[in-house]
């Protein structure tokens, strides 16, 4: 983000009124480095006392947008508060695929399915658009109506986002485990599978390209930051703690209870039957308060021959 000068925003009052006599809106301007200056839309006030920082120069489907980081000397920055984790002051989340997050008390937060109940609405808006003439002012103005509907879902989404990390943070727990994952790593591509022919194979991905709307679909990063941002606001701590076989392994005995994707209950020979996230987000809590115990797996080349629903190691 470029560095900005603290007065590179200038408002003035305009002379002009309305035709009913009204004030109208401010005319406001911001010198930007390299680009000089422009005039903007000044939604809200910077508010008394802070400085403008950086902007950053964003193009949206309904234009363009000037976000500005402000600052103010006098507010010290927000330092994470040391708060002990134990059993009864901590909450364990485990990122959904069907649900957006469970908790480990059994919480569970609805997966906001946006992008796919707009599917069709925006699927159809596509396929008016494909039928007409290029370059067509119809054809352009359909394009237009699309990215904003691709706008509105990313807004709605990230407001579903707040509301969340608003309804975590005003619980009773101080601290709240999450899982340290890179959703990038989870979207990536299964690799191509080819026979001795050079014959493409079946490789999976066409089920993982759906469960990787879902990751996108909830967005973990973005959701984290919002997360971790109003829990330091209100005193609490959000710990990012590695998921490694927190969905394998069982949360009342400690076996290791292989299972894929496609399992979605958790069934130990112990006789614990648990929603699979349940089981994960009780074992995230574990690995926060380092009661969860290592495991040894057995080698890859083992994992991928079973397949089967419950393979239980000897
Ligand atoms: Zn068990």
């Amino acid at each position: 983000m470029p560095q900005l000068k603290a007065d590179c925003l200038t408002v003035s009052p305009n002379p002009h009124k309305r035709k009913n006599g009204k004030a109208r809106r401010d005319i406001a301007q911001i010198n930007l480095p390299k680009i000089g200056q422009v005039k903007v839309i000044y939604h809200r006030p910077i508010p008394e006392g802070f400085t403008i920082k950086t902007g950053l120069v964003s193009h949206k489907a309904d234009g363009w947008y000037v976000t500005l980081l402000l600052e103010d000397k006098t507010i010290p920055s927000l330092t994470p508060p040391e708060i002990q984790a134990n059993e009864e002051n901590s909450l364990g989340l485990d990122v959904g695929l069907e649900k957006f997050w469970t908790a480990s008390d059994g919480t569970v937060e609805t997966i906001q399915q946006h992008y796919r109940k707009s599917e069709d609405k925006l699927a159809k808006l596509q396929n008016r658009k494909d039928k007409k003439p290029h370059k067509s002012a119809s054809r352009r103005q359909l394009a237009k109506k699309i990215s904003k509907h691709h706008q509105k879902l990313q807004r709605k989404r990230k407001q579903f986002h707040y509301e969340s990390a608003n309804q975590l943070v005003s619980r009773d727990e101080q601290v709240f485990f999450v899982e340290d994952i890179k959703s990038a790593n989870l979207s990536r591509k299964n690799k191509p599978k080819q026979d001795a022919n050079g014959k493409y194979l079946p490789n999976g991905q066409s089920a993982k390209s759906g469960l990787n709307k879902s990751i996108n679909d909830a967005s973990w990063g973005q959701f984290l930051s919002i997360f971790i941002y109003k829990a330091a606001k209100a005193g609490k701590l959000v710990v990012k703690v590695k998921p490694h076989n927190t969905s394998q392994v069982c949360s009342c005995c400690d076996l290791l209870v292989q299972k894929d994707l496609s399992i979605r209950v958790h069934e130990c020979l112990c006789g614990l039957i648990l929603d699979r996230d349940w089981n994960a987000a009780i074992n995230i809590k574990r690995v926060g308060l380092g009661i969860f115990p290592t495991i040894k797996r057995p080698k890859r080349s083992l994992l991928t021959t079973t397949k089967e629903a419950h393979t239980i190691p000897f």
